[in-house]
């Protein structure tokens, strides 16, 4: 006989969680850790400035009625992570959840690229998501209570976006799906899971950079349901997996894109 009494809405609530976020500051981490908060979980904001939207999302995790620390952290910076995970600790407890969604993008044609434009990207959007989660899985697995772990790939890591010219940063998410699959096996016997979101187009920031202004309307009839993402479209799909609702869920990529991969 199943258990038929479960408490489905239950599933989701991530009260008394210590969460950390990378890229809290702006558009898709910064959305993400309000929502975190709204269902629960004290929440370490961290982003390379302090100076930048962080201060904004503190009021908002805030005005959710829950606890947050501010971190100015470099993701490619071992040592600033280490620092990071260790004070959210101190102040907000164990950590047993972290969203990863600090990233760059631009863009230059593959024959006119310099190698420091393409290594600087791979420094922040690959290297950097593998140092995070590193730093954050050794403070899960020493604890021992476990942990949750969502990266923010993109769906450029599956598909070629038409028209623009951003080899390293493809490749930088093809890479964090795919790294995010490995570690989700490594860790899979001792209670972390690992799993990463990829983003269709979406309304942040991020989008407003030059190459990308003024092909909005051609992201959105590209895309099968006609528009870009708000990037409040982004939080539940991280509540859903970060939380005991996607307990069985380990090494996904969850396509958040609008149907765009379909066509
Ligand atoms: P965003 O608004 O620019 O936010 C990114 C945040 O990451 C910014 O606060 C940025 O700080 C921070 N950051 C950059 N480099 C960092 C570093 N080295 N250390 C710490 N923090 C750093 O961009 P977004 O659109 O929300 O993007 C978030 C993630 O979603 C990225 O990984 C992106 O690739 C991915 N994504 C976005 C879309 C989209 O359409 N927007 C689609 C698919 C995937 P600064 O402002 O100081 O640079």
């Amino acid at each position: 006989m199943p258990d038929i009494f479960l408490n489905a809405p239950a599933l989701f609530d991530l009260s008394g969680r210590t969460a950390l976020v990378t890229g809290a500051g702006s558009g898709i981490g910064q959305r993400i850790a309000i929502g975190l908060a709204q269902c629960g979980a004290d929440v370490a904001l961290v982003d390379r400035r302090t100076d930048g939207g962080l201060s904004d999302t503190a009021s908002l995790v805030a005005a959710a009625g829950r606890k947050s620390v501010q971190v100015a952290a470099d993701v490619t910076s071992a040592d600033a992570l280490a620092e990071a995970v260790a004070q959210t600790e101190a102040e907000l407890g164990p950590l047993t959840l972290a969203v990863n969604a600090a990233g760059i993008a631009n863009a230059n044609p593959c024959e006119e690229m310099g190698e420091d434009q393409y290594q600087t990207l791979m420094d922040i959007n690959l290297k950097g998501v593998w140092l995070s989660c590193q730093a954050e899985a050794r403070a899960m697995l020493a604890h021992g209570k476990g942990g949750s772990i969502v990266n923010i790939a993109s769906m450029s890591g599956v598909i070629v976006n038409r028209g623009l010219n951003q080899v390293h940063y493809n490749a930088s998410k093809a890479g964090v799906i795919h790294m995010s699959k490995s570690m989700a096996m490594e860790w899979v016997g001792r209670g972390i899971r690992v799993n990463s979101i990829s983003p269709g187009y979406t309304a942040t920031p991020m989008n407003t950079r030059p190459e990308m202004v003024h092909q909005t309307k051609e992201f959105e009839n590209q895309t099968p349901m006609q528009r870009m993402a708000d990037v409040n479209e982004m939080v539940g799909p991280a509540v859903f997996l970060l939380s005991d609702a996607a307990s069985y869920c380990t090494g996904v990529d969850l396509l958040v894109d609008g149907g765009f991969c379909c066509w």
